[in-house]
């Protein structure tokens, strides 16, 4: 069954009473290149243990599982359930979890169906979590060894950004520590059914080995960025002692006296090594 042909989607919808559900971000893949630059993106080989999400009527799912040693999927929408056993019937190797990925315990997930080889994740996300998703993912770089997922296109531009640019901040920060991004395929809102109001992207995240910077404590490296990004229109320091009120105003003066930087320097323009060394600065102190 080709379900990226529209025909045999809408077909597949009626007989089982479905329509895309808004408040699940469903929007199905019509597009069968597309699927296969997904699958040839993430790397995917028969040794390989894939996590997809969110699966909608099984179009990935079965690329995927033509390609993977095993796909364990997640789908939030129990109404889905029923279709994509029929849909996926053909298939031994796939586990259908009926589950919201954000309540998931992934590690569970991995020991219970992984080959032990690490996860590779492949999904065309729904754009209203994708931020959540992805950083519930990154959480669990030791197990996951790549993310490839379509995003809303101004996201991926965001997950890519550097410092100074507008779409800059937390996300492109987050990503850009755990992985190295890089867009694989932009893919026109007309790919999906029914279209979604803006233009998508693929993005690949390769796990990085060693994180790019040193840092003494990367989760408090993190609220700082949070807490500075969270006022991306004020200075650092006044960002800072609204967000981290733990810390005094001097303290974050004489870190940014220490890195010769003036008091009046926003976060925006902040690269990953300017947090880290800001990090070791207040660290000890906080
Ligand atoms: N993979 C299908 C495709 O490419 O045609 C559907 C993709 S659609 C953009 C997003 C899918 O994620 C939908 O099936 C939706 O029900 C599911 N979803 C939404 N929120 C979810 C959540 N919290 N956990 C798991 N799945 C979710």
């Amino acid at each position: 069954m080709n379900l990226s042909d529209i025909r045999t989607l809408r077909e597949v919808m009626n007989k089982y009473g479905i329509s895309a559900q808004k408040k699940y971000g469903q929007n199905f893949l019509t597009d069968e290149t597309i699927l296969d630059e997904i699958v040839e993106g993430a790397g995917i080989s028969s040794g390989d243990t894939v996590l997809e999400i969110g699966p909608g009527l099984g179009t990935l799912t079965a690329k995927l599982a033509e390609a993977a040693h095993n796909v364990v999927t997640v789908e939030i929408d129990e109404a889905l359930i029923p279709v994509l056993k029929a849909t996926l019937a053909d298939f031994d190797n796939v586990e259908i979890i009926s589950a919201d990925i954000l309540k998931c315990d992934i590690r569970e997930l991995y020991e219970k169906y992984g080959t032990g080889d690490g996860l590779k994740v492949a999904a065309n996300l729904p754009y209203y979590i994708t931020t959540p998703i992805v950083l519930k993912l990154l959480e669990h770089s030791d197990i996951i060894k790549s993310i490839t997922v379509m995003v809303q296109k101004e996201v991926a531009q965001r997950m890519q950004a550097s410092p100074g640019s507008k779409d800059y901040g937390a996300l492109s920060l987050a990503i850009q520590y755990y992985s190295d991004p890089r867009v694989i395929a932009e893919v026109p809102a007309d790919r999906f059914y029914p279209s979604p109001a803006v233009d998508s992207a693929v993005i690949a995240l390769e796990s990085r080995e060693h994180p790019p910077v040193e840092v003494s404590d990367a989760g408090y490296m993190f609220r700082l960025i949070r807490a500075t990004f969270n006022m991306r229109r004020k200075t650092l320091p006044n960002a800072l002692s609204s967000g981290m009120p733990e810390l005094s105003r001097a303290q974050i003066e004489n870190a940014l006296d220490a890195m010769n930087l003036p008091h009046t320097v926003r976060g925006e323009t902040f690269s990953l090594e300017d947090f880290a060394r800001l990090t070791d600065l207040l660290y000890e102190k906080a």
